[in-house]
């Protein structure tokens, strides 16, 4: 008999605090989203409670008025912020509430098309509860690969406009607190310019289990789709892939060319002209091959190589745009795009470009 709620208020009332605690400063620590109830047990019992939802975070004003603490979740929550507390006040520890529990799983979908997703996370979607999808996840139907979940595209919005990074987390760890699997699918790998670590942590603080499934990232398979290897015996042993979002600050460049490998720079067209000079600065040589590999693994891939000097132009003549992959480096010439250009304006020996469809 009774509804949910009345059955919730009645496991609640049978823990309820017996004493009254009218104005005592309490203080609970724990995940977010596992306090809730506890708080309001010591609410209704009278004490003035604060919260803290990082075991770190027991410092300051509230942890030295607190009188009592009280330490909700698992026990690794419990051993830092009892550390914290020692000596301060009494501490008892609350067990986890047996809530519905879900889980976040990041899965990296690859640099285009289902094919080049892992099993793993194919898997995953299958078993999904909620979806988050991102604009690069190009997996195809989403949906028909987790019957019956939930999908929502934070890449975009009515509008264009990208769902907030905190938004994104907040959504994902109030569904997967609700006791959803909450599947958050990222184009390439999650952990390289992804965001994945600020979305593990997210889930992590919130007391989720959280489970990472690699992908192929467009930083090594993009270059490669295009005969372009980011490593090559005897020419190149190292390769670095660094965000080109914003231009690189001049000891960067420096640093980059002294390395003598591979630059592979990602979200970079924007900033191609600053990319390609500083690097020319930092110590490179005007004519290092360098290419641009534009829209990976879509039927409308294309290669533009040519070198340091030249790319920018050739990419605007070529109208080439995001997403693409710029690898700078000797491997360059490694690719049949490279034996293949062909010479579209003088001097021929600086200007090369090739289109591949
Ligand atoms: N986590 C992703 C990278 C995200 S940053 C990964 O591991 O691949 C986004 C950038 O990745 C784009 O600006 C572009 O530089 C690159 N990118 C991703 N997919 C691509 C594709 N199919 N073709 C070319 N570049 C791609």
């Amino acid at each position: 008999m009774g509804t949910d709620v009345e059955r919730e208020l009645r496991r609640e009332a049978a823990v309820l605090i017996e004493t009254d605690l009218m104005g005592l400063p309490v203080l609970v620590v724990g995940p977010p989203g596992l306090t809730a109830s506890t708080v309001r047990r010591y609410e209704r019992a009278g004490a003035v409670v604060s919260v803290v939802t990082a075991p770190g975070g027991v410092t300051g004003e509230a942890c030295a008025r607190a009188r009592l603490g009280v330490l909700v979740g698992p026990a690794s929550t419990w051993a830092t912020a009892r550390a914290a507390l020692a000596g301060r006040c009494p501490v008892v520890n609350e067990p986890v509430p047996d809530a519905p529990r879900g889980r976040v799983v990041l899965v990296g979908a690859g640099p285009g098309g289902l094919e080049l997703m892992t099993l793993a996370g194919i898997r995953a979607l299958a078993d999904a509860d909620v979806v988050l999808t991102d604009r690069l996840a190009e997996v195809g139907d989403v949906a028909a690969l987790a019957p019956g979940a939930e999908v929502v595209d934070v890449g975009k919005r009515p509008g264009h406009h990208a769902v907030p990074q905190d938004e994104i987390e907040r959504l994902m760890v109030e569904r997967a607190l609700a006791g959803s699997t909450v599947v958050r699918l990222k184009g390439g790998d999650p952990y390289v310019f992804g965001r994945g670590g600020e979305e593990v942590a997210a889930a992590v603080q919130a007391g989720l289990p959280v489970t990472v499934l690699p992908g192929v990232s467009s930083a090594v398979g993009v270059p490669g789709s295009a005969g372009i290897p980011v490593t090559h015996r005897g020419v190149s042993h190292t390769f670095t892939v660094v965000s080109g979002h914003v231009p690189l600050e001049p000891e960067q460049a420096r640093a980059l060319a002294g390395l003598g490998g591979t630059v592979v720079l990602l979200m970079g067209m924007h900033n191609l002209v600053p990319l390609t000079t500083a690097l020319v600065r930092g110590g490179l040589a005007v004519d290092t091959p360098a290419a641009v590999v534009e829209r990976g693994f879509s039927p409308d891939q294309r290669s533009i190589v040519g070198t340091l000097g030249t790319l920018p132009d050739l990419v605007s003549r070529a109208r080439a745009s995001s997403p693409s992959v710029i690898v700078v480096g000797e491997v360059v010439r490694q690719s049949a795009v490279w034996a293949a250009r062909r010479v579209v304006a003088p001097p021929a020996d600086k200007i090369v470009l090739d289109v591949v469809a």
